[in-house]
């Protein structure tokens, strides 16, 4: 995740959202700059900011900003699909994936065929390799 830079004079999108002074300690100034307003929304919509700060309270920075990025990404698609969310889109991927195999395997047994056609029309060039 890329961290915003900040402006003394510009609170964060949380603290602006909370009408509250932002000081050079926020814990998430560095993952909500103020343009980030609608990240903080949906993650404030779908967990809370209290439960944002709890669950990320004994993480160091790198691992917060994993957390961080996870749970943007995750509130984002629940915004987008409130029934659905991670689980859809995992499903979604599943799916693809499955159909990419079985693509794969066609095309696999498509190059036998094609081998063993192209190895009955010209046999000579075959035997010349195997020896
Ligand atoms: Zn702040």
């Amino acid at each position: 995740m890329m961290v915003g830079s900040r402006n003394a004079s510009q609170a964060c999108a949380s603290c602006k959202y909370q009408r509250k002074k932002c000081d050079p300690h926020c814990p998430l100034a560095p993952f909500f700059p103020q343009h980030r307003r609608k990240d903080f929304m949906n993650v404030h919509k779908v967990f809370g900011v209290r439960n944002v700060l709890k669950l990320t309270k004994n993480l160091g920075f790198k691992e917060k900003s994993e957390a961080m990025k996870t749970m943007i990404y995750q509130a984002d698609v629940r915004v987008k699909d409130p029934v659905g969310g991670c689980c859809r889109v995992i499903s979604e991927l599943q799916n693809r994936i499955k159909h990419l195999e079985a693509e794969y395997r066609l095309l696999l047994e498509q190059l036998a065929v094609c081998r063993v056609q192209k190895q009955a029309k010209a046999p000579h060039l075959y035997k010349q390799q195997q020896l």
